[in-house]
């Protein structure tokens, strides 16, 4: 044994011998560090989401439940800062799952929702002012209403 503080140690896990600074830090440990490397520590995880989706997915939910602001914030955050990687996630969705997509839409135009108002006046839903959220849903309604009217008074016409 000797004095000298030592600067690394073997991962139980891997077996390799790394530099204390692979490793992550574990209070309750006699070398206030974790026994496995950090590599063999993000592989573990990994591979337990990969066997857990189920309660991968449930903390996930009880985080989001716990924290809306900060789950917002960041997601936010994301899509602010990659537009392409949202708007291929986006595509990919849209080309997997073609019926969800036209449902949601269904749902959305006939709801009038803000991401389906927004996107008649082309703006992203996130920055579109309420006000003219809300003017321009009740324009919307009012020219389905008309439309409508139209249609009942002079069905040929209106079938065209
Ligand atoms: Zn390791």
């Amino acid at each position: 044994m000797t004095d000298e503080a030592p600067t690394s140690k073997a991962c139980t896990k891997c077996g390799v011998v790394k530099p204390l600074g692979d490793f992550s830090k574990e209070k309750i440990k006699k070398d206030g560090l974790q026994k496995y490397c950090k590599a063999c520590n993000s592989t573990m995880a990994a591979k337990w989401r990969a066997e857990n989706p189920e309660k991968v997915k449930a903390k996930a939910a009880k985080y989001h439940a716990e924290n809306p602001e900060k789950v917002k914030a960041k997601n936010d955050k994301y899509r602010a800062e990659n537009p392409e990687k949202m708007k291929a996630i986006a595509a990919k969705y849209r080309a997997e799952n073609p019926e969800k997509v036209k449902a949601i839409n269904t749902r959305n135009s006939v709801q009038l929702s803000n991401s389906y108002v927004a996107g008649i006046l082309k703006i992203p839903a996130s920055q579109a002012p309420p006000k003219i959220l809300e003017l321009k849903r009740e324009a919307i309604a009012m020219k389905r209403i008309s439309k409508k009217i139209k249609q009942l008074t002079n069905p040929k016409k209106a079938s065209s």
